[in-house]
């Protein structure tokens, strides 16, 4: 499962302003989005986009120009599409966050279109239905529109992170040892009730919560195999110091005594 930003490809419909093209590709190289689709962009190629792009201009360069939403969403396995407001209460309705998983989900092994509408009028009925979910942005509700850079920002600031986020989860797998099984850590628990016997710090006869507290404890700790090995090495030093007997160390002690 390796989420794929060069998957996930930013759809503009019908935009009006060549500045704002400019000023979404360089939304998109901040959070390292390269893949930009016009469809039937009013002036583009244009010097507004370039300048705005500021510098992010190789996005301009290989953004691709079509002339129908159908062609811009054609490879795509999930298209998801944004609206200043739930327009419509039957279909799927997602935030920036669940639209980011699963977009990034989507992107290990298929193609992803985002799809964002003209500066005016937004996405028409008839484009939205194209759409398997659409992502509303939670602005205030009496002042709900973004300008278009500044929708692309918020949608791709959050892919990012979803993909930073599935980058560090992928990494610490690796390098995680093993959490200790079961057995070791009942073998632990049994272990260290000896020794708190042994020391008198566990009372059998009355031996209150402590065990259960204790085994509240190492289990939040979530223990790897390693940890138990240093637990029960220092459980050995101690029985050591004491001079009790490993096995049956209360035992020992008493005969000791
Ligand atoms: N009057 C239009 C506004 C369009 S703003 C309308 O009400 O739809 C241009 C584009 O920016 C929108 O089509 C959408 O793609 C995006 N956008 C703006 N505000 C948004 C928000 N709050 N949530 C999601 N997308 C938004």
């Amino acid at each position: 499962m390796t989420p794929n930003l060069n998957h996930i490809k930013i759809v503009l419909v019908d935009p009006s302003h060549a500045g704002n093209i400019g000023a979404v590709a360089r939304a998109m190289k901040n959070m390292g989005l390269s893949s930009l689709t016009l469809v039937n962009p009013k002036q583009f190629p244009d010097q507004q986009a370039v300048a705005r792009s500021a510098g992010a201009h190789d996005l301009l360069d290989t953004a691709v120009v079509v002339n129908s939403l159908d062609d811009a969403i054609s490879d795509a396995s999930l298209v998801i599409g944004t609206s200043t407001r739930a327009r419509r209460l039957s279909w799927p309705a997602l935030d920036p966050v669940n639209c980011a998983n699963k977009a990034m989900s989507e992107s290990c092994n298929g193609n992803v279109a985002i799809i964002f509408g003209n500066e005016r009028v937004g996405l028409t009925n008839e484009q939205l239905d194209k759409c398997q979910f659409f992502v509303t942005i939670p602005v205030d509700p009496e002042f709900s529109s973004l300008n278009l850079a500044a929708a692309v920002q918020i949608i791709t600031y959050e892919l990012r992170k979803t993909y930073l986020g599935f980058k560090q989860a992928d990494n610490s797998d690796d390098q995680a040892s093993s959490l200790a099984s079961q057995s070791e850590i009942q073998g632990f628990f049994k272990h260290l009730e000896q020794v708190l016997v042994a020391i008198d710090f566990l009372n059998p006869a009355t031996p209150k919560k402590l065990m259960r507290r204790l085994y509240r404890l190492f289990h939040r700790a979530q223990l790897e195999e390693k940890e138990v090995n240093i637990l029960r090495g220092i459980l050995t030093s101690v029985e050591k110091v004491a001079g009790l007997n490993p096995q049956g160390a209360r035992g020992k002690k008493r005969e000791q005594k």
